[in-house]
């Protein structure tokens, strides 16, 4: 039966048993997947990698070994922690923004509470929200510190 050779058995040019430990995870009709994971692992690495796992895994593993592989042929430097490190670099960037907003709003909502505070002046809190509404226009044209430091004059 040559032409139920799973893409492993093909490539390694060799009878495909019944039991082959490649058959499941890379099937005779996508041959670049078992090349990709042969040419960066060695077929009796990924056997053994593979005998290794109860079969529940062995799916995910060879998934991941394609990934890993794939990474590691168009990244021959960094491989998948090229992706790993630059999404890591991406979290650290959207958390900054995160905490920078959460500041932002903070000060706001400490800003919004002041007039309040100061009801029985009522000519320093008009002073006060007018200075707050230029701080606000100032900020959106010209950045946070102008509408931090202008608001303790
Ligand atoms: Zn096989």
């Amino acid at each position: 039966m040559i032409s139920g050779r799973c893409a492993a058995c093909k490539y390694l040019r060799r009878r495909c048993p019944s039991d082959c430990i490649f058959s499941p995870y890379f099937p005779s009709n996508n041959p670049q997947r078992f090349a990709c994971v042969h040419r960066i692992y060695g077929a009796s690495n990924v056997a053994k990698m593979l005998q290794q796992l109860p079969a529940h895994l062995r799916a995910e593993a060879a998934n991941s070994l394609y990934y890993e592989a794939q990474s590691r042929t168009q990244d021959p430097v960094y491989g998948c922690v090229g992706v790993i490190s630059l999404l890591h670099q991406q979290i650290h960037s959207v958390e900054s923004q995160l905490a920078k907003t959460e500041a932002e709003i903070a000060v706001l909502n400490s800003l919004a509470q002041e007039p309040a505070q100061i009801q029985e002046h009522e000519v320093e809190a008009a002073f006060n929200n007018f200075l707050l509404e230029q701080d606000i226009i100032a900020s959106r044209r010209f950045g946070h510190s102008t509408y931090i430091s202008s608001n303790f004059i």
